[in-house]
């Protein structure tokens, strides 16, 4: 995405019937998914503590949130951002809503990702840290998956869904693959 671009609703609702398609082949689009009740709503305004965010999942509302009408477990994505400081290099409007259903997924599966023992050992440290876990850069899917371990879960599950499930070839580091199968294995069970 370009330095500056305007998001416009139609381009958000169309990258997500597109991204919600693709949930859909990899068995998160069901019936019974959590994920379906998860609202994608396009705002005109960045939400001032994450302004720089080009799209941003609702963890949990404050008074002020709620004010301004944010309520927790659905996805936002703002018409512009403030600053495109290194956001702008994460890519499509479809990868930016593949990753914040990475977050959804984790908070509406707790038991799967967030309170996973697993996790902890493949991702490097709990889900809810903002120390960046340490492991070599090949073990890292993109530059910011290295900011914190739900960024990493976050940005994998991002190029789990666009691939359908299919590993990239050139990925040939261990931890990451680990990572990989970790998402293919909690998928499963709720597919
Ligand atoms: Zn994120």
């Amino acid at each position: 995405m370009k330095n500056g671009k305007i998001i416009t609703h139609k381009q958000t609702n169309a990258a997500s019937i597109s991204v919600q398609d693709e949930l859909y082949r990899i068995g998160l689009w069901h019936i019974e998914s959590r994920l379906c009740n998860v609202e994608i709503f396009w705002c005109r305004l960045p939400q001032i503590k994450m302004y720089d965010a080009l799209g941003f999942f609702m963890l949990g509302t404050t008074k002020l949130d709620k004010f301004f009408g944010y309520e927790s477990g659905h996805i936002y994505i703002p018409a512009f951002v403030l600053s495109h400081v290194f956001s702008q290099k994460r890519g499509s409007l479809r990868d930016i809503i593949r990753h914040e259903y990475g977050h959804a997924f984790a908070y509406h599966y707790p038991e799967l990702i967030i309170y996973s023992e697993k996790f902890e050992a493949v991702f490097g440290g709990n889900y809810y840290s903002d120390v960046p876990s340490e492991m070599e850069h090949e073990a890292y899917i993109s530059l910011y998956a290295k900011t914190m371990p739900m960024e990493d879960f976050a940005e994998t599950f991002m190029v789990f869904v666009r691939r359908n499930g299919i590993i990239p070839e050139k990925i040939s580091n261990t931890k990451l693959k680990n990572k990989w199968v970790f998402i293919a294995k909690q998928i499963k069970k709720v597919s």
